[in-house]
């Protein structure tokens, strides 16, 4: 078995044996299309991407019901490479994190440039299971995620990526997950599922511990966040 922490998997639209898949929603339409997969190896979240802020998303009474039927939340985050204003990002950031507590809900972060805000709102929020997916931010933090119990994902890009591969390097194993950010098209290639046995080969080869082993923490900390 491999385990996909963070993928799209309603834009992908084949089955992936073998796999189980953490699949998070952009906006409320994708939150639908992914409820209507959801099976024992779809694991389906719900939640508004900070890049669809813009367009006019909002967190009302609709996406709150599906909150409730979700197994976590996301994808949900701060990016602040993008225009919208961080204060309007926060705001809906720290409503999903309410609703995450008022619900019971894991959470599955996005954040680029916003490393820092993420880990100190989650903290101020009291936030117990967080996922930090495709973490790129400084290695220094990597102890306050370790220390707040929550994890990361590694994605295929590590081979290629500076500085995801020194995330992929420094960080400790039992933080580490596993994703494909599946259906999203990263330098011309479509991120896939299949993709992740690649990337425990060059986890096993950069941390020196064979695939098997890599596989195992894989599987037992994906079993302990979900
Ligand atoms: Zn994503």
């Amino acid at each position: 078995m491999y385990y996909d922490a963070h993928c799209h998997y309603n834009l992908l639209g084949k089955p992936y044996p073998n796999y189980v898949i953490a699949s998070v929603s952009m906006d409320y339409s994708s939150s639908i299309q992914n409820l209507n997969i959801k099976s024992k190896n779809i694991l389906v979240g719900v939640g508004i991407h900070p890049w669809n802020i813009s367009k006019g998303e909002a967190i009302d009474d609709k996406i709150i019901s599906l909150i409730k039927k979700a197994d976590f939340i996301g994808e949900i985050g701060l990016d602040y490479r993008i225009e919208t204003p961080k204060e309007v990002q926060i705001k809906y950031f720290t409503k999903f994190l309410e609703l995450a507590n008022e619900y019971n809900k894991m959470v599955n972060i996005h954040s680029v440039d916003s490393y820092e805000d993420v880990i100190k709102l989650l903290a101020k929020y009291e936030i117990k299971k967080a996922i930090i997916h495709w973490y790129s931010g400084p290695t220094d933090l990597l102890k306050d995620i370790e220390g707040a119990g929550y994890f990361i994902t590694i994605n295929p890009s590590v081979t290629f990526q500076k500085k995801h591969k020194l995330v992929a390097e420094k960080a400790p194993l039992d933080i580490i997950l596993t994703e494909s950010d599946g259906g999203y098209v990263y330098k011309g290639k479509l991120l896939e599922p299949t993709m992740i046995k690649d990337t425990i080969h060059y986890l096993s080869l950069i941390r020196g511990i064979s695939e098997d082993e890599i596989s195992k923490i894989i599987e037992r900390n994906f079993h302990k966040i979900y």
